[in-house]
């Protein structure tokens, strides 16, 4: 299909640059863990492993949650949440909307944690599902529960659009990314509708969340339901004893690792470069080298770095992105 251009290039000279972040993306090997274990005198509820999509899943991991502690106890017992990410957040929001006294202990909050560096799309990507037909049934399960709670939510106080989304020819895409009733498979289109260098492939359209906000807003929602969030690095199953909660919910992400001994979790490294806002109106998906038009900044990524754990990001990866990008445009992003 041939489209019209009616859309902007980004510009992308070295003035509109804001910085670069670099966040681990918390894998496990063998995908979700979620299941309870006893520690001590503890009932541990796991709720972890989102890596690459944890912004895109959470609300659909977090019904599993649920189920487990239906099974355990009532909606009066009090119930604590290590980890304040889009997980631990979204977790807490659950549980407290159902009558329970929550209490989040993280070491960092929202906007300090590996969350809020998401773009975020609304991709299950960099994650295992696994091929078993019972195991696609839970990962469909999990996205359409996820897909729907995202959509009943307020667009505008919670950072939610639809986006339409461009490949470029060749672009490496994992399987299982378009589902019906989510994301739609993609159109073949032989122009982009902005200006570009890059020859045109697909367009589909999926969720675009702004984490900030999006994070914000997950915030002042356990306020207002009572939840209270402090400030704590367990380092521990000795301290773990230490809480007045019989019932613990760990989502914890990469800090499962050493807290419950867990060697299937696995970082994997993601450097993300920061241009100044530009109102584009779509995101480029070319694999982990992509573009999103976040609120607070233009976002060009990437990478996918496994076993990486350096969390800073370095001059020559994002001379890459800044180099794929500008590549990608040509002369109309302002740079030659
Ligand atoms: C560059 C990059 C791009 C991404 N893009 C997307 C995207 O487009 N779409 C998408 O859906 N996802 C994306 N992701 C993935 C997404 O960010 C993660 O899946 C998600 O943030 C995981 O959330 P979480 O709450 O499990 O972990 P985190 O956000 O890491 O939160 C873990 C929490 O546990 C706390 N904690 C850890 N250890 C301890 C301890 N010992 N004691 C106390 N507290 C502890 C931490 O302080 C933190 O509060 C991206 C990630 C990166 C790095």
């Amino acid at each position: 299909m041939t489209t019209t251009m009616t859309r902007p290039a980004p510009q992308l000279t070295d003035d509109k640059v804001l910085g670069a972040v670099c966040g681990l993306r918390p894998c496990r090997h063998g995908g979700l863990r979620i299941e309870t274990e006893t520690i001590g005198s503890k009932r541990v509820v796991h709720h972890y492993g989102h890596g690459g999509c944890g912004v895109t899943i959470a609300f659909g991991t977090t019904p599993i949650v649920m189920d487990l502690i239906s099974q355990e106890t009532d909606n009066s017992e009090p119930v604590t949440i290590l980890g304040a990410g889009v997980v631990g957040l979204v977790t807490a929001r659950a549980l407290a909307s159902q009558g329970h006294p929550v209490t989040v202990y993280a070491d960092k909050v929202g906007k300090e944690t590996t969350s809020v560096i998401a773009g975020a799309i609304w991709l299950p990507v960099g994650i295992e599902f696994g091929s078993r037909p019972e195991e696609i049934q839970r990962r469909d399960q999990i996205l359409h529960a996820a897909f729907a709670e995202l959509k009943s939510l307020d667009p505008k106080k919670y950072g939610i659009e639809t986006l339409e989304v461009f490949e470029p020819k060749g672009t490496q895409t994992e399987e299982g990314l378009f589902t019906p009733g989510l994301i739609e498979e993609p159109e073949l289109i032989d122009s982009f509708p902005f200006p570009c260098d890059a020859i045109a492939e697909r367009r589909f359209s999926t969720l675009y969340i702004h984490t900030p906000r999006f994070l914000r807003t997950l915030i002042d929602d356990l306020k207002s339901l009572g939840v209270t969030i402090k400030q704590h690095r367990f380092t521990s199953h000795k301290e773990l004893e230490s809480l007045d909660d019989r019932l613990i919910i760990n989502c914890t992400a990469l800090g499962s690792r050493s807290l419950f001994g867990d060697d299937a979790v696995y970082p994997a490294r993601g450097v993300l470069v920061h241009m100044q806002p530009q109102d584009l109106g779509y995101c480029v998906h070319d694999g982990y080298k992509y573009m999103f038009p976040r609120e607070d900044a233009l976002i060009l990524g990437g990478c996918f770095q496994p076993d990486r754990d350096d969390d800073r990001p370095d001059e020559e990866m994002v001379r890459e992105i800044l180099d794929h990008h500008r590549r990608f445009f040509g002369s109309v992003c302002g740079v030659s």
